[in-house]
This record gives C-alpha cells, structure tokens and sequence, in this order.
C-alpha cells in the first residue's frame, strides 16, 4: 500500500494532492485527486480491498478524513477510474457525479455490465472477430467487485460539479468528462501522458469514435494555447501518472492517429482487388499482430474506428457489413490531407 503525495497549488488556483494506485492498470498508476478544501474527490481509482485502503490511507495522509468528502466526480466508467467511487460516496455520505451517458454503467453496473458484454461480442463479431475469441473475450471479462446499483447524479457538459465546471470530452467513452476547477483541469483519460488512449474497443457505444475524439482534442486544445505543462494558465492532470504536457501531447496523438489511419488503409485489398474487402479484425491482425482477450477487443476497436474515419474521408470503401469489409480507394492521401483530418474538427 502506497499513497504518494505530491500536492500542488499555485497563487490563486486549488490545492490539489495526487493519490497514486500502483500497478492498478496497465496504462500506468491510476492517479485519484483530492482536493482537500473543497471536499472533491476526482477518480477515487480501482475497486477492491487493497485500492481502498491506498485511497483511505491516502485521504489520511492529505489531511481529508472520510466524512470530510463531500463531492465525489468520476471521469468515465472505466473501472480503474470508478471502482471504489460508490463506496467512497457511501461511506462519506458523499454525492456521486457522473456525465448522463456514462453514469447508468456505475449506478446500475450489474445490469449494464451484462448489456455492455451482449453489445461487445455483438460489435465484436461485425468487426469480423472469429466466434471462438468472442467467446474468449466474453470469458475473460471478469465483474468488478461494485454494487449492483448506487445512486448517481447524472451531469451534462457546463454543468457545475465541486465548484469546478464540467466538459464533456467523448470518444475513450461515450460520457468521459474532464473537470475545470480553477485553474486545474482533470483530464481522466482522453489524453494520457504516454499512451494513446485507445478509441472504439473501450466503449463500443461510441459512433464515429475517432472523429468524435478528435473533437474532444480539439476542444482540450482550445483550452491550451501555448507550450508546456501550464499552458493557458493551466495545470492538467491526467487520470494515470502525475503529470502530462497537453499541449504536446495532443500534437502527438493526433499524428499517431494520422499515421494509424494510413496504415490501416495500407493493409486493405486494392480497388480492383477480385476479394470481398478485409474485416476490421483481419486489419487489426495486420497492425498488431496476436492479440487476446481485452487487447483483441481494443486491437478490433481501433481498427474499425480508424477504417470508419478513413471510409468518411474517401480513402477506403466499405463493401459490406456484418462482418464490415473494406476496400482501399484509388485515392492516395497526402500527409497534409491526413494532418487536417486529425488537425481539425468534421463531426462539430
Ligand atoms: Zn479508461
């Protein structure tokens, strides 16, 4: 059990103290904020005995005791972010505030949790994904120690939660919400700082997932015009490792997503190719290799979430569906045609 502290304020901003999960997710330590003056809570972290006793402990150490929290606000579902969330709120008599598209899978998450595996295996199985690693993904899809239900209050975009105001920054998940308080912004995971934050395979609600990602950069990136980690006067803080330099990290993962789209178009059977088209999952086996379990789901996710955005900017065709199948077009695209699409908004 750690608690790791590295509290910050600046001159007229929040103090906010980090509380690291270790080796809670494979992206990296999950990062739970506290904001001991006002009694928020952001991302309590990942379910289970031991990831309580590092947030409680944590809580201890920043100088916030239980019936002190009085606001508890969760990025997205995901349950690295929102496991310990309803206990938190339960135990400190607290409110749980989660953006209206992603809080049913919190506040009824036996219920959801059985409707979001129908849906997977049945976007999986478009997505061209054999029966048998539906099957394994399915199985390995272990329940999250969560109540079966817990009251949330549901909050959409400009919406006040803490005395912060909330974004709404879709495309990791439906409802993924970053939280501005002060001068501090919360990012949860739509921008990490050394993954790219995987679009299609982690909500697989989501239409347009990659284009409407994009977006949500851009939107992040209208709040940070300048360089570096305070850029626009703010302080942002990712929802696994301590710190990211946004303005930069944004600029990355746009030209990540440009390069994806390029080779995903480049594993595809040509115009005139006598073949039916490839699968999201036969191109996600060309640009990952083997995948299992949850990474097959992201791998097939990505996939199709990047041949879908390609088929929109005329780069690919799609010749069938249920199992999707694309083709290329004839059309080449030019770094600076691809550098707009990921540069710019198309879907706002
Ligand atoms: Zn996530």
């Amino acid at each position: 059990m750690t608690a790791a502290r590295d509290g910050e304020g600046s001159a007229d901003g929040p103090l906010v103290e980090r509380i690291g999960h270790d080796g809670a997710s494979p992206e990296g330590s999950n990062s739970t904020y506290v904001l001991p003056e006002r009694g928020l809570v952001v991302d309590p972290g990942p379910p289970g005995e031991r990831a309580w006793e590092t947030l409680t402990a944590g809580l201890r150490a920043v100088g916030l005791p239980l019936e002190g929290v009085e606001t508890v606000a969760v990025t997205h579902w995901h349950a690295d972010h929102a496991g310990s969330a309803p206990r938190l709120a339960d135990e400190a008599d607290a409110e749980l505030y989660l953006h209206a598209d992603d809080a049913p899978l919190v506040g009824q998450y036996a219920e959801a949790r059985r409707e979001r595996l129908d849906r997977d295996a049945r976007r999986l199985r478009e997505w061209g994904v054999p029966r048998t690693t539906v099957d394994a993904i399915t199985a390995a899809d272990e329940p999250s120690p969560m109540p079966p239900e817990c009251p949330v209050r549901s909050v959409a975009d400009g919406d006040e939660v803490g005395g912060g105001e909330v974004l709404h920054t879709p495309g990791h998940t439906s409802g993924h919400l970053a939280l501005a308080v002060g001068d501090a912004l919360f990012l949860g995971d739509a921008v990490l700082p050394t993954y790219t934050p995987n679009v299609g395979g982690s909500d697989t609600r989501t239409e347009n997932a990659l284009g409407t990602y994009l977006d949500t950069l851009d939107r992040l990136a209208d709040h940070v015009d300048g360089d570096g980690a305070e850029a626009g006067g703010l302080r942002p803080y990712p929802g696994h490792g301590p710190s990211v330099d946004l303005p930069a990290r944004i600029e990355a993962i746009r030209s990540h997503h440009a390069d994806r789209i390029r080779n995903a178009v480049a594993t595809l059977p040509g115009p005139d190719s006598p073949d039916h088209g490839a699968t999201p999952w036969a191109v996600a086996r060309d640009l990952f290799g083997e995948m299992r379990e949850i990474h097959a789901k992201m791998g097939a996710g990505e996939a199709a979430a990047h041949l879908a955005f390609a088929a929109d900017l005329g780069l690919a065709e799609r010749v069938g569906s249920a199992p999707d199948r694309y083709l290329r077009t004839a059309r080449e695209p030019s770094d600076e045609e691809l550098a707009r699409a990921v540069g710019e908004s198309r879907y706002r």
